[in-house]
């Protein structure tokens, strides 16, 4: 039985581990498949305070770590299978293990978002990528296609002309969704070009096991092209990882967990933080501020019902 369950391992779960380690509840964190969540598939991050040079985000993801463990935090491998949350103590499956506890923290985050196009999943991670921060490097004088029309789109399509020779940006209407500094950037960079109204239909070519173009079409005059290129960057948005709970947490249409006073759901006990609950901020910063909120409010939850141990 333990007091304070962690699913997830991002900048929430680990600022709530943090937190309640100091509070001598002695939590359980469960670190699942993109442990340390999406700090670690960036490089250099220059507006998490306290860093004035910047810090590399898997390094702050592993001093946050360290720090919650240094206060006897304690973390375990695997993946979440299925939680009941009707009844206190709440039960956490993992595969064959069962673990039981008096509060359950929900930190769980978000995912990039995929077109959807079985050629895309076949050549994610062989040219296909969701991380230009990550994966950019690999692109140098190449000729990258980056999809989306927002902040995200814009941001990797910029980071990517420090690299690639040609970027060009797919969007699927006639105007842009980033914010009008991002969009004055990028339709000023002489390296990006634009593709208005056009959506990918297919990427090219699972079967050489490698990106080798993209079939588009426009979506005004349904004309249908090929361009070569040799990498494809989704940049459409991210979405909670939040079907674990569908049916028993509260959640908005697109499945971000709702919260009040705090970082309460609508079962008691249950207390959510970061990407998971955030769909406007997203931020490292207040994902550690929520962390930090679930972890006094699930202290403060244990006290007043005295299950504390
Ligand atoms: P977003 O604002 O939701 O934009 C997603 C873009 O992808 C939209 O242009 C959307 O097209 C397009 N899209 C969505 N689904 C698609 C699909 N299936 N096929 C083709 N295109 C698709 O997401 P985001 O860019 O990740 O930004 C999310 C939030 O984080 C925003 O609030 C943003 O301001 C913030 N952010 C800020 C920064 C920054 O300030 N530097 C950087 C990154 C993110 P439509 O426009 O047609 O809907």
């Amino acid at each position: 039985m333990r007091n304070v369950v962690i699913i997830g391992s991002g900048c929430a779960g680990l600022t709530a581990a943090i937190y309640a380690a100091r509070a001598n509840l002695n939590p359980l964190v469960v670190r699942g498949h993109e442990a340390g969540g999406q700090l670690t598939l960036t490089t250099l991050v220059e507006n998490y305070p306290g860093f004035p040079k910047g810090v590399q985000g898997p390094e702050l993801i592993e001093l946050m770590q360290k720090q919650a463990q240094e206060f006897g935090a304690e973390f375990l491998e695997g993946d979440v299978t299925r939680v009941d949350l009707s009844k206190r103590p709440f039960t956490v499956e993992m595969g064959k293990e069962t673990l039981q506890t008096q509060a359950l923290i929900v930190a769980t985050g978000a995912s990039a978002m995929l077109l959807g196009l079985e050629s895309e999943r076949q050549l994610l991670g062989h040219g296909v990528s969701t991380c230009a921060t990550c994966d950019g490097y690999f692109y140098r004088g190449k000729d990258v296609v980056v999809v989306g029309g927002g902040d995200t789109a814009a941001e990797d399509a910029l980071f990517l002309t420090r690299y690639a020779k040609q970027v060009n940006v797919v969007h699927r209407r006639d105007e842009l969704r980033a914010s009008k500094i991002m969009q004055k950037r990028m339709l000023d960079n002489k390296v990006i070009d634009m593709v208005w109204n056009t959506v990918v239909t297919e990427v090219l070519d699972p079967g050489k096991g490698e990106v080798t173009g993209v079939r588009l079409k426009n979506v005004e005059t349904g004309e249908e092209s090929v361009k070569e290129t040799d990498g494809l960057f989704i940049a459409i948005g991210h979405s909670p990882n939040t079907e674990l709970f569908k049916g028993q947490l509260e959640m908005n249409d697109v499945g971000y967990l709702v919260t009040h006073d705090g970082s309460r759901t609508n079962v008691p006990g249950v207390f959510a933080a970061g990407d998971c609950r955030d769909h406007v901020y997203r931020q490292a910063v207040t994902a550690a501020g929520t962390g930090c909120m679930a972890a006094i409010d699930a202290e403060r939850f244990l006290a007043e019902n005295s299950h504390a141990k």
